[in-house]
C-alpha cells in the first residue's frame, strides 16, 4: 500500500490547499513509495505565519535557553531510538544503502546536543562604549528561517540546518527535496514530541519550482538556507535577495583527491574509493577529481581499476551491497550522458561507464561505478559537477602542480590530500582554495566543524559557532550611567555624544 504523506504546518498534519500531490518511487524497483502533499503558495503562506506567529509570542525563544537546550536533547534521544527504522526509510526513498544509512543516521543526534550546548552556554558581549555607558549586546534569533534541502542526504542536511536555526531560537519552514519528503516530515513529528511548541517546525513538501519558488520568494523569511545544486542557489539566493533576506548557499563541487608519491598505495585506493563511491558518487564533496603524483600514478589506477571492478552492487537493503542505485531515471541519464560527453571528447573509460546487464538490477536506476582517464582540464568532465559514480583520475608531477589542478575548478567545496610527508601535506591543504580539506581522509562530518565553500560552491557555513552566530543577529542594549544629567541644548560646549 502506498503511504500518504501530509504538510505539517501549525503542529498538524494537512494536505495541501488544493489537494494536490506528488508520487515518490523506489530507485531501486520503481514502485511508488508514497503520496504526498504537494504544498502551494498558498499552503506556504500559511506555513510563514504559523512560523511568525511562534516567533513574535516567543513560545520558543522566550523560553531559558537551558530548557531549549533540554528540549533539544530530548529529541536526540527520540531520534537516537528511532535511528534503524528512519534509515530503512532513506533507504527505500533514496536507494542509498543501509549500511550507510544506518552509519550517517547515528550520528545525527549529536547535532540536536551540540546546538543545544550552544544554546545554553551562548553569551553576549559587552563592549567598551566610553566612561557614561554600558552597552549590552545580546544575540537574538533572526525571526523565520526558509529552509531548502535536497535528497542526497535528506535527514543529514534538514538536520545541519535545523539542528542550528532551533537552536538559536528560529522559527522554521522547511521545503525538503521531492524525492526524499519523508524523513525530514517524521523529524518534525520528533521534535514536538520532544516539546517543540506547535508552529516552530512546518515542513511543505513539494516541488522546487512550485513550493521552493514560493519559499524562496516570500517576503515573510528573515533567512534563507539552501542545500542544492549550484543554479539552484543562484535562482533562489536572488529571489531572497531581492527581499533582502540573508541567504547560506551549500551549493555544489567537485572534489579534488590528491594522492603523493609517499603514501601507501593501499591506503590511498581504499580512501579514493571511499571519497569517490560511497552514496554512489551523489555526494557534494565527492572525491571526483583523483590527483596521482606521476611516479606512482599507474600502480594507483591499476588498483584502484581492481578494487571499482570488485564493487557489489543490488538492493540497497541487502547489508552485502556496496553500491546501490542512482536516486531517479533523470541523475542516471546525467551521468550517461556526462560520460558519454567524455569518450566523445576522447578521454578514456578504465572500468564501469555502462548501465549494468545483471536482469535482477533492471528496475533500478543502477551505473556501474566508473574510472575515467586520459582526462585534461580542456574536457567537460575535468569542471563539471557529475553527481554519479563517477571518477576522473590524471597524473601532476610536484606540489605546485597538484595545486595547480586541484585549483582549477569553478567549485571550491572540499579536497583531500594524501601522503606521509606531514609538512607537504599541510602545504598543500593550505594551499588550496576550498572550505574543507582533508589529510589521509575524505568525507569526515561533525556538528562542530564547519562546512561550506568557496567560488561557485556557495555562501556561508554550516556547523559550529559561525553557523549557529549566523542564524542570530545582535541586539545592542546601551544605557546611561552618568552621574550628571545631560542636555545638550543648554549648553554651546562641546559635549561627547557618549
Ligand atoms: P537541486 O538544486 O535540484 O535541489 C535542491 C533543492 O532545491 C530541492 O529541494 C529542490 O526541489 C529545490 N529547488 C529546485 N529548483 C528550485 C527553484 N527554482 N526554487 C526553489 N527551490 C528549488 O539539488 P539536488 O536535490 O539534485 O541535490 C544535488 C545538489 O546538491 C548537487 O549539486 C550537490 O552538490 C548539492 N549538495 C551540496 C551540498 C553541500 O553541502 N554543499 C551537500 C549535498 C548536496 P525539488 O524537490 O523539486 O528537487
Amino acid at each position: 500500500m502506498v503511504d500518504q504523506l501530509l504538510l505539517h504546518i501549525d503542529g498538524r498534519n494537512v494536505p495541501a490547499a488544493d489537494g494536490g500531490t506528488f508520487t515518490v518511487a523506489s530507485p531501486t524497483t520503481g514502485e511508488v513509495l508514497f503520496e504526498v502533499s504537494h504544498a502551494t503558495p498558498a499552503d506556504v503562506d500559511v506555513a510563514v505565519a504559523a512560523a511568525r506567529a511562534a516567533y513574535l509570542d516567543r513560545r520558543w525563544w522566550g523560553i531559558p535557553a537551558r530548557d531549549r537546550a533540554r528540549v533539544l536533547n530530548r529529541a536526540a534521544a527520540i531520534l537516537a531510538d528511532r535511528v534503524d527504522d528512519l534509515a530503512r526509510e532513506e533507504t527505500r526513498q533514496i536507494g542509498r544503502t543501509l549500511r550507510e544509512m544506518r552509519a550517517q543516521l547515528r550520528r545525527l543526534p549529536e547535532w540536536l546536543e551540540y546546538f543545544g550546548a550552544l544554546a545554553a552556554t551562548w553569551e553576549g558581549t559587552v563592549p567598551d562604549f566610553g566612561p557614561n555607558h554600558l552597552n549590552v549586546v545580546r544575540r537574538v534569533p533572526l525571526g523565520v528561517a526558509g529552509l531548502i534541502t535536497p535528497w542526497n542526504h535528506p535527514l543529514l542536511i534538514t538536520m545541519k540546518k535545523v539542528a542550528a536555526a532551533l537552536g538559536a531560537g528560529n522559527s522554521i519552514v522547511v521545503k525538503p527535496s521531492e524525492l526524499g519528503p519523508a524523513v525530514p516530515l517524521a523529524l518534525a513529528g520528533i521534535l514536538e514530541e520532544a516539546g517543540v511548541p506547535a508552529g516552530v517546525v512546518n515542513v511543505v513538501p513539494g516541488l522546487g519550482p512550485t513550493t521552493g519558488r514560493a519559499l524562496s520568494e516570500h517576503r515573510g523569511l528573515d533567512k534563507l538556507d539552501i542545500t542544492g545544486g549550484t543554479e539552484t542557489g543562484r535562482v533562489v539566493a536572488a529571489n531572497a535577495g531581492r527581499n533582502l533576506v540573508p541567504v547560506t548557499a551549500e551549493l555544489g563541487g567537485k572534489a579534488p583527491v590528491i594522492v603523493f608519491d609517499d603514501a601507501p598505495v593501499e591506503a590511498a585506493v581504499a580512501g579514493a574509493l571511499f571519497a569517490s563511491f560511497i552514496a554512489t558518487g551523489q555526494t557534494c564533496v565527492q572525491g571526483a577529481r583523483l590527483l596521482v603524483q606521476r611516479t606512482i600514478h599507474d600502480e594507483v589506477v591499476q588498483a584502484l581499476v581492481a578494487r571499482t571492478r570488485a564493487l557489489r552492487l543490488g538492493d540497497p537493503l541487502d547489508p552485502q551491497t556496496q553500491i546501490g542505485p542512482l536516486v531517479s531515471q533523470a541523475q542516471r541519464a546525467k551521468v550517461v550522458e556526462a560520460v558519454g560527453r567524455a569518450q566523445a571528447q576522447g578521454a578514456t573509460v578504465l572500468c564501469g561507464g555502462r548501465v549494468p546487464e545483471d536482469p535482477g538490477l533492471s528496475h533500478g536506476w543502477f551505473y556501474e561505478p566508473t574510472v575515467i582517464g586520459g582526462i585534461t582540464p580542456d574536457h567537460d568532465l575535468w569542471h563539471e559537477e557529475v553527481f554519479g559514480p563517477v571518477v576522473v583520475v590524471a597524473p601532476f608531477d610536484d606540489e605546485g602542480d597538484a595545486v595547480a589542478k586541484a585549483n582549477d575548478c569553478p567549485y571550491g567545496l572540499a579536497a583531500s590530500v594524501w601522503g606521509a610527508d606531514t609538512g607537504r601535506c599541510l602545504r598543500t591543504a593550505q594551499a588550496l582554495d576550498v572550505g574543507i580539506v582533508w589529510v589521509n581522509d575524505h568525507h569526515r562530518v561533525d556538528p562542530a566543524s564547519p562546512w561550506g565553500g568557496t567560488k561557485e560552491s556557495g555562501l556561508g557555513t554550516e556547523n559550529g559557532v559561525d553557523s549557529f552566530r549566523g542564524y542570530t543577529r545582535p541586539h545592542s542594549i546601551i544605557v546611561s550611567t552618568a552621574a550628571q544629567p545631560f542636555d545638550w541644548f543648554a549648553s554651546t560646549q562641546e559635549l561627547r555624544y557618549s
